[in-house]
């Protein structure tokens, strides 16, 4: 090995704001940059993969699902991290795209909304003292789910809140 530049990282251990699964798509960058910072994580334990919490809530196969649990479990032994953010976005390459719901968003929109409900029942059933928070991205800009969007007499559409990405 040789060095290929000096710079001197931070050597001290840190609490973990929040661990973070999520797609890689980096379309959508700056909007995960710009919703942290809305939110007020700094330190966050990234874990990017192929579709985000999709892993959890609809994942290709059960082994995915126990490697994302594996990692947040080292993520709050290693960091303290007490909170989990669970994003989908829209155009995921690991869905199909946009085009397998018809280029229908909001079809696609029902899907992933429901996605990230059972994504974040499931976590919360295997790891109980995690609060966990969802979040969707599109085109447009970052929203995030309520309690009670997705389910039965609450149309998610109305009552998703918006967070605009501006600033
Ligand atoms: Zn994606």
């Amino acid at each position: 090995m040789h060095k290929i530049f000096h710079f001197a990282s931070p050597r001290e251990r840190y609490k973990c704001d929040a661990a973070v699964v999520w797609c890689y798509d980096h379309r959508f960058e700056l909007a995960l940059r710009k919703l942290m910072k809305r939110i007020g994580i700094v330190r966050s334990d990234p874990i990017r993969i192929a579709g985000g919490a999709k892993s959890l809530a609809a994942p290709d196969k059960e082994s995915d699902r126990q490697f994302v649990l594996e990692q947040l479990r080292w993520s709050m032994q290693l960091h303290g991290t007490d909170t989990v953010i669970l994003m989908l976005h829209s155009d995921c390459g690991a869905y199909g795209g946009l085009a397998a719901f018809g280029n229908d968003t909001e079809k696609e929109i029902k899907n992933h909304q429901a996605h990230l409900q059972c994504a974040a029942a499931f976590l919360k059933a295997a790891i109980p003292e995690l609060t966990v928070k969802t979040f969707y991205v599109d085109f447009e800009g970052v929203w995030e789910l309520g309690e009670h969007d997705g389910l039965p007499g609450h149309e998610g559409l109305a009552t998703r809140t918006m967070m605009p990405s501006t600033k």
